[in-house]
C-alpha cells in the first residue's frame, strides 16, 4: 500500500512559496491557462518536471504538464475551444493532451487532474482517484519533479513545494517521497539514473539505500516488457546513454 503524505515540514505548503521565474516565451501560454482556470473557478497549475526544469533557469516551452483542481479532460476541452489545436482525450486516465496550433509537435500540454494513487501491488500499475495538489505531488518520482506553479491570475508563478523540492533541487539531490516508491514503481531506478546523468545529481542516502534494496528485490524483473522497453529507451535518448548503462551496471553491482 502506498502511505499516506506525511505532514509537511516544509516553511511553503501545497499552496504558498516564492514565486518561480518563469520563462518569457511560455509566460503568456500559462497566464491564458491560469484565466481559463479563473473563469471556470478550477485552480491551475504547471507541475512536475517543467517547473523543475524553469526552477533550473531552463527554458522549456515543449511538453508541458498541467494539473487542475477538477476535472481534467473538461478543462483541456475548454483551453483547445480557447486556444485552438488538436485534442485527444483518455478517458481511461482523466487525462487530455493537447497539441497546440504551429508546427512543433512538442508544444504539447497534457492536462490532469488532481489524484492520488495506490499501489495495491508492486510494479503494478496504481489505482487511482481524485485527490488534492499534495497528494497529486506526493503520488510523484523524486521531490524535485513534486512541485508545482500556480497559473491563475491571483497566484501567478507561486510556487507549491510541500515535499521540499526546490532545497533538494539546489542541492543535487534526487529525493524519493517515501520508502516504498521504487517497489511501488520500479521505473523511477531508471528515471532516477537518467536525472542524475542529465544534471549531474546524486541520490540522497536514504534514497539510494532504498534503490539498492529494490534492485537486490529484482524489481526491475517486476516491470512488463513494454514499460521497461519505454525506460530504457527514454535512457538511450539521453546526451549521455553510455554514462547511464555505466550507472545502472554499478548499482546493480553493489545491490549483489
Ligand atoms: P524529462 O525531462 O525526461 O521529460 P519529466 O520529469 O518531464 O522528464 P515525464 O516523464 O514527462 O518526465 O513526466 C512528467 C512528470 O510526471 C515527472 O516530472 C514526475 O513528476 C511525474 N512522473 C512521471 N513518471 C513518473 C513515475 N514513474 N512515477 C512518479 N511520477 C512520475
Amino acid at each position: 500500500m502506498t502511505p499516506r503524505p506525511a505532514r509537511a515540514p516544509a516553511r511553503e505548503g501545497a499552496r504558498a512559496g516564492a514565486p518561480v521565474r518563469l520563462p518569457p516565451a511560455v509566460t503568456p501560454l500559462l497566464a491564458r491557462l491560469g484565466q481559463l482556470g479563473d473563469a471556470r473557478g478550477v485552480a491551475v497549475y504547471g507541475v512536475g518536471g517543467c517547473v523543475r526544469d524553469w526552477l533550473l533557469g531552463r527554458s522549456r516551452l515543449t511538453d508541458l504538464d498541467v494539473t487542475v483542481e477538477g476535472e481534467g479532460p473538461a478543462f483541456a476541452q475548454a483551453a483547445a475551444k480557447a486556444m485552438g489545436g488538436t485534442l485527444q482525450v483518455h478517458p481511461a486516465f482523466g487525462t487530455a493532451t493537447l497539441q497546440l496550433p504551429g508546427r512543433n509537435p512538442r508544444r504539447r500540454i497534457d492536462v490532469a487532474g488532481c489524484r492520488k494513487e495506490t499501489y495495491v501491488r508492486p510494479a503494478a500499475y496504481p489505482v487511482v482517484a481524485r485527490g488534492t495538489l499534495e497528494e497529486d505531488l506526493f503520488r510523484r518520482d523524486f521531490t524535485l519533479n513534486a512541485m508545482a506553479v500556480a497559473l491563475n491570475a491571483a497566484r501567478f508563478g507561486a510556487l507549491a513545494d510541500p515535499f521540499r523540492g526546490r532545497e533538494d533541487l539546489q542541492r543535487g539531490r534526487l529525493r524519493v517521497l517515501h520508502a516504498r516508491s521504487f517497489l511501488d514503481d520500479p521505473t523511477r531506478i531508471l528515471r532516477g539514473i537518467r536525472f542524475a546523468q542529465r544534471f549531474g545529481w546524486a541520490f540522497e542516502a536514504q534514497t539510494a539505500r532504498r534503490l539498492r534494496e529494490a534492485l537486490a528485490a529484482g524489481a526491475l524483473g517486476w516491470l512488463n516488457a513494454g514499460r521497461l522497453e519505454r525506460e530504457l529507451t527514454r535512457l538511450l535518448q539521453e546526451p549521455d546513454p553510455a554514462a547511464c548503462l555505466r550507472h545502472l551496471s554499478r548499482l546493480l553491482e553493489r545491490a549483489r
